[in-house]
């Protein structure tokens, strides 16, 4: 039970992939080896991080380069995700105050 607009989101809450809740941060580092060009004049690595909060700590998690394209994908889908849930929350809302509505107007 819902309405036109809470079919549209669930419609596409169906074809959701792979995602995760979390941001994608580019940052760049030395990576520790006194002997590498990073440690004197760089550039500097440049690495990808997962990061998200989980128990009011924010966590980080390293990317491979080769699955960076893939990450930024779950990263977006996951922002979707949330986007569609609040939207089907609005519209089960707006299906019982509908409802409400024509009750009232049903007993005139
Ligand atoms: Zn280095």
């Amino acid at each position: 039970m819902t309405n036109e607009r809470g079919k549209k989101a669930l419609e596409r809450l169906r074809k959701i992939k792979p995602f995760v809740q979390a941001s994608l941060s580019i940052t760049k580092k030395r990576c520790g080896n006194p002997r590498c060009r990073c440690a004197q004049e760089g550039p500097l690595h440049e690495v990808a991080l997962l990061t998200w909060k989980q128990e009011n700590r924010t966590r980080t998690l390293y990317v491979p380069i080769e699955l960076r394209q893939e990450v930024v994908r779950w990263v977006q889908e996951g922002k979707l995700l949330k986007r569609l849930m609040v939207e089907v929350s609005q519209a089960q809302r707006e299906f019982l105050t509908s409802k409400k509505k024509s009750r009232r107007s049903n007993k005139g």
